[in-house]
């Protein structure tokens, strides 16, 4: 599932081919993929003025006061295409722009969701109002703050959306080493040096995979189903050394979810 790095090389991306844009036409072969009252059509016709993130969610803005939110959810992944290059059959929704390059979108598991919306009604998707404060914009202070009443596991409150938007699985696990904290430690055996030791990894981990993603996304966005995960350090890196220490990196699976650790460099009771 994309997250704050991947997202953020992405809008990027978009940022620079996309500007002033307009769209064509607009194909949709998964209606359900749109679930606002507007269609995926309401665009056509529009210019593309720019994409941000907030959290897990795309945000990109059309001339016209329109909004398109979306959410990539596990599997789906943008491509920015020539006319000439095959869709291939996974192509979920295709936008067309004056001139014939073409965004496309595919969705291995037809989870994504898109809405259509007024500017100013960006707050009315379902899921936008619940989340937290992004975690690209969150202050020391107020991290820390709301850490202090969290009880449950890190790895856990890392990944809530509600307490703070945009990490996932695989960079909770990036953010836990780098901070050298276990990912099953609870809020109740942390004190303010290991919160704040979590905010400056948090930082320290976008700030060294921002490069590297930029690198990825190269002329096209992504590559078929890829993701971007190479690079991790110890997200599903199982039984290869750590880069730090060189013990085998360990792996533990609950509720279908792999979490990733270095038990030498992050132990559980410290
Ligand atoms: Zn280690």
């Amino acid at each position: 599932m994309p997250e704050i790095p991947d997202l953020e090389a992405i809008c990027g991306f978009m940022n620079q081919h996309l500007a002033g844009l307009a769209v064509a036409e607009t194909e949709l072969r998964f209606p359900w993929l749109v679930r606002s009252e507007d269609g995926l059509d309401r665009i056509a016709g529009h210019r593309f003025e720019s994409v941000h993130r907030y959290g897990k969610f795309l945000i990109f803005e059309w001339d016209g006061d329109i909004a398109m939110v979306v959410n990539p959810m596990l599997t789906g992944r943008f491509t920015w295409a020539d006319p000439s290059e095959r869709r291939r059959p996974a192509t979920a929704i295709t936008i067309v722009f004056a001139g014939g390059n073409e965004l496309r979108y595919s969705d291995q598991r037809k989870m994504g969701r898109w809405y259509v919306v007024p500017s100013g009604e960006v707050d009315s998707v379902p899921g936008f109002a619940d989340l937290g404060p992004d975690a690209l914009e969150i202050d020391e202070e107020t991290f820390v703050a709301q850490l202090r009443r969290r009880r449950g596991m890190i790895k856990n409150t890392l990944t809530n959306q509600k307490f703070m938007a945009g990490i996932g699985n695989a960079y909770s696990d990036e953010i836990l080493w780098e901070a050298k904290l276990h990912p099953h430690r609870t809020g109740s055996t942390l004190d303010d040096d290991d919160r704040r030791e979590l905010y400056r990894a948090m930082h320290a981990t976008f700030d060294w995979a921002r490069p590297l993603l930029e690198a990825q996304v190269s002329e096209r966005l992504y590559q078929r189903n890829e993701e971007w995960r190479d690079h991790l350090r110890v997200h599903r890196q199982e039984g290869e050394p750590c880069p730090r220490c060189g013990s085998a990196v360990k792996a533990q699976v609950r509720s279908g979810r792999e979490t990733n650790y270095c038990l030498t460099c992050q132990p559980l009771f410290a």
